[in-house]
């Protein structure tokens, strides 16, 4: 997953392409502020040599908080409707169970063992999901943000397409439909960025939009860049919920604050209730800044999108990166203690732990 952006080989063409947007290209997609360049193998080699001398990454210095996933609450709360009580979930890596606008939805699921297209290479789950696939209450809404292994798992998409009571709705980015749609998977919406869509539900309307990020795309070896990538905002009465996806720093985050600043004054409630940021993920800083952002980015962001509170996910889960799978917690904390930002400002949970998020109120 990693290695396949040194390996270039002639592209298709961009069915999608638009030559007004400045994200399209003839060939793919593109990232708005930060072209992304292929890593040389020299890079590649570089930082894996590295690693492997340097023993990176270090083990974790204590287990990754567990928790019992309060089951019933979770059900109860899925059926609850117009009484749902907004609340999150972490399932584990970047697999949130949010509970929102009377509609319970899942971002990047996945459930599987390895983040790997191989069953017996790649990365490896350190922690079993804090809810298993057969016990999830539910689920309205799939988010996909984009392809790669760790975000987009074949068999946990499956798995949910054939949920008991029918197919969730899976919203991805372009070009993700005609993958679902080779694995029997057809109840899906394809956004670019900037376009929403809407579902209704009885307590009104709930706006899902696909926003940018700074990343890329890749499954295989000759498709780097053919799928779109991003985030998602999700606008419901209830709660404005903000899923960043992958996401190098940019000023994407700015410009989704300008964009969103009429629908959130504080007489409308005010801005994202939760932002679910990745904070892990990140060393070496020098190979992975343009793909993925450290803490202290993750927190700048937080700033930029002007959310009330946000909680760290991508991280705990794979071994992707250099740095110990405990590592971005204990650097979250000593950056809210720089920033003078309370815990429950940009929280960790533990896998498997509810929150509760105060519902929106006008101001
Ligand atoms: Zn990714
Ligand atoms: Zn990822």
């Amino acid at each position: 997953m990693l290695l396949s952006p040194i390996l270039d080989s002639p592209r298709a063409m961009n069915p999608y392409f638009d030559p007004e947007k400045s994200h399209h290209r003839k060939d793919g997609f593109q990232n708005n502020y930060n072209e992304f360049a292929t890593k040389s193998l020299a890079d590649v080699m570089q930082w894996r040599i590295n690693a492997v001398r340097k023993n990176l990454p270090p083990p974790p210095a204590a287990p990754i908080p567990q928790h019992k996933a309060d089951l019933d609450f979770l059900h109860r709360n899925s059926q609850a409707k117009t009484a749902m009580q907004p609340a999150v979930t972490w399932i584990g890596h970047a697999t949130v169970l949010a509970q929102v606008g009377g509609l319970t939805l899942l971002t990047d699921p996945i459930f599987s063992e390895r983040a790997s297209p191989f069953a017996r290479l790649g990365p490896k789950r350190h922690q079993p999901p804090g809810v298993a696939v057969g016990a999830l209450p539910h689920v309205d809404l799939v988010l996909a943000s984009h392809n790669h292994y760790d975000h987009l798992d074949e068999k946990s998409v499956v798995a949910l397409n054939a949920q008991a009571a029918g197919p969730p709705l899976f919203v991805v980015p372009l070009g993700l439909k005609p993958w679902l749609a080779d694995r029997g998977i057809t109840h899906a919406i394809e956004l670019d960025w900037w376009q929403s869509h809407r579902v209704s539900v009885a307590t009104g309307d709930v706006e899902v939009m696909l926003v940018p990020a700074q990343h890329w795309s890749a499954r295989g070896l000759n498709d780097r860049m053919n799928t779109l990538w991003g985030g998602f905002a999700v606008f419901a009465p209830d709660c404005h919920l903000f899923y960043a996806g992958d996401t190098g720093y940019s000023r994407d985050f700015t410009d989704m604050r300008e964009r969103f600043a009429s629908r959130q004054i504080a007489a409308l409630g005010g801005g994202f209730d939760i932002a679910l940021l990745p904070i892990g993920a990140y060393e070496p800083r020098w190979f992975m800044s343009s793909q993925h952002v450290n803490v202290q980015e993750a927190v700048k962001i937080h700033h930029d999108l002007g959310a009330k509170r946000s909680m760290g996910v991508h991280w705990g889960t794979f071994e992707l990166t250099d740095e110990a799978l405990d590592e971005p917690p204990r650097s979250l904390a000593a950056e809210r203690q720089a920033k003078a930002l309370s815990d429950d400002t940009f929280f960790v949970l533990a896998i498997g732990e509810t929150r509760l998020i105060q519902p929106r109120a006008p101001g």
